[in-house]
């Protein structure tokens, strides 16, 4: 039986890995996490039976202990309930399916607690990649990427040296604007960019999805993960997202994962691995495809991958000044508060004012993410109107 807590659990991630807990019987949930979304959770309760489910607001927890008077499940509310999830002494692993830096605290934890973690949550490792990678190998826990391109980098480098990399190719699917100009995306919608050609996800990482700040948050992940550098990552425009990723080693050898587009592959080889088990989903069939097709990304009129190395490159809390101010700004797009572009506006200011440490602490990242809150309030909230 492999136990695990799925934080997110009501999003687009966190509903797909319940479909591959319902296609593997020896999956079992021992704790959920939401948001917000109390209805959908309540749902989650009755049909996984967890132990502990954790709501953000301490309202929502009163709720839905109300409404689930009839079933034996603890409700815990907060950042403690994260952790209490996250912390289960009998969860072997934690799917970090949560949007945002919010997952910092909660994967920090679990891995202190031993927890082997299936990450989705990319702005943890953007924003915490020094504390994380480090404590993960002391405590002797696996960090097994959700993200489709970073699972196909993982499974590329299945039985390789991971020494022998040359180069990682990052694909991408350049988003609903591709080969758009600056001119054009002057006037885009919420609704436009929220099309994204290939997946359906979350509305946060869709927008990052336009912007190409997903992909920048990619390199910086893939990093990460792999112990690689800015410059040993080139992102490729593979518009069908048929390769989810390869892998260039030093002989000039070029492995790469294909697959139809479904989250759920990834999800589930994280939650088996080392196992590759049967999966019901749609096959690639190679004859339909005809071509396959790559660009090189605009990144003069999508600036989300330069900013993203910049910030790795400059080390310390940048990354997580580009994310916290990424993050916000997304949420002022969708509140149609600010422009698509102002998005890139917002991000580049906040890097150029908010001050920088060096190898910031876990509460000197949230101390930047405070920060960037409290530029964006002053500089820019006073700019525009109220949602
Ligand atoms: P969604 O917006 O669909 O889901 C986010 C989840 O986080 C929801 O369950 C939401 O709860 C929960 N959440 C938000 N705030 C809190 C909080 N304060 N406390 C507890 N839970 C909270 O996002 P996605 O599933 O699309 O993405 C999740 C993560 O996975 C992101 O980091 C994304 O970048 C990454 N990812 C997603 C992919 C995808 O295909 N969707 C692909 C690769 C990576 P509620 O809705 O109840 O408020």
């Amino acid at each position: 039986m492999k136990r695990i807590t799925i934080l997110g659990s009501t999003g687009s991630i966190g509903t797909q890995t319940l479909d591959v807990v319902r296609q593997n019987p020896d999956i079992s949930v021992i704790a959920l996490a939401a948001g917000r979304n109390i209805r959908k959770l309540e749902e989650q309760v009755r049909e996984f039976h967890p132990r502990i489910v954790a709501v953000w607001n301490p309202e929502d927890a009163k709720r839905l202990r109300a409404q689930l008077s009839d079933v034996n499940v603890y409700v815990a509310s907060g950042m403690e309930g994260l952790v209490e999830a996250a912390t289960h002494m009998d969860v072997d692993i934690v799917v970090g399916a949560i949007v945002g830096m919010i997952g910092i605290v909660p994967t920090i934890e679990a891995i202190r607690a031993g927890k082997d973690i299936a990450l989705a949550n990319k702005e943890t490792l953007v924003t915490a990649g020094h504390i994380i990678m480090p404590l993960a190998e002391e405590k002797k826990v696996r960090l097994l990427p959700v993200d489709s391109e970073h699972s196909a980098i993982f499974q590329c480098l299945n039985g390789e040296n991971q020494k022998r990399i040359e180069k990682i190719l990052l694909t991408c699917s350049g988003g609903p604007f591709r080969g758009y100009t600056a001119e054009r995306l002057k006037n885009v919608t919420v609704e436009d960019a929220l099309k994204n050609p290939n997946w359906s996800m979350g509305r946060k990482i869709t927008i990052d999805s336009a912007t190409l700040v997903n992909k920048g948050l990619e390199v910086i992940e893939a990093c990460w993960l792999f112990g690689v550098k800015p410059k040993d990552v080139e992102v490729v425009v593979q518009p069908k997202s048929i390769i989810h990723s390869a892998v260039q080693f030093e002989d000039g050898a070029i492995i790469a994962q294909l697959g139809a587009p479904d989250m759920r592959l990834p999800i589930q080889y994280a939650l088996t691995y080392p196992d590759r088990r049967p999966m019901e989903t749609r096959r690639l069939d190679l004859f339909d495809i005809e071509r396959i097709t790559f660009e090189k990304p605009d990144t003069e009129t999508f600036r989300g991958i330069p900013m993203a190395i910049s910030a790795m490159e400059q080390g310390g809390s940048m990354p997580t000044i580009f994310n916290a101010a990424n993050e916000m700004a997304v949420e002022r797009f969708l509140e149609r508060r600010i422009s698509f572009l102002e998005i890139y506006e917002i991000i580049e200011d906040c890097m150029a004012s908010v001050k920088m440490v060096e190898k910031p602490s876990l509460q000197e990242i949230l101390e930047a993410e405070k920060a960037v809150s409290e530029h964006i309030r002053s500089r820019w909230d006073q700019t525009y109107p109220e949602a």
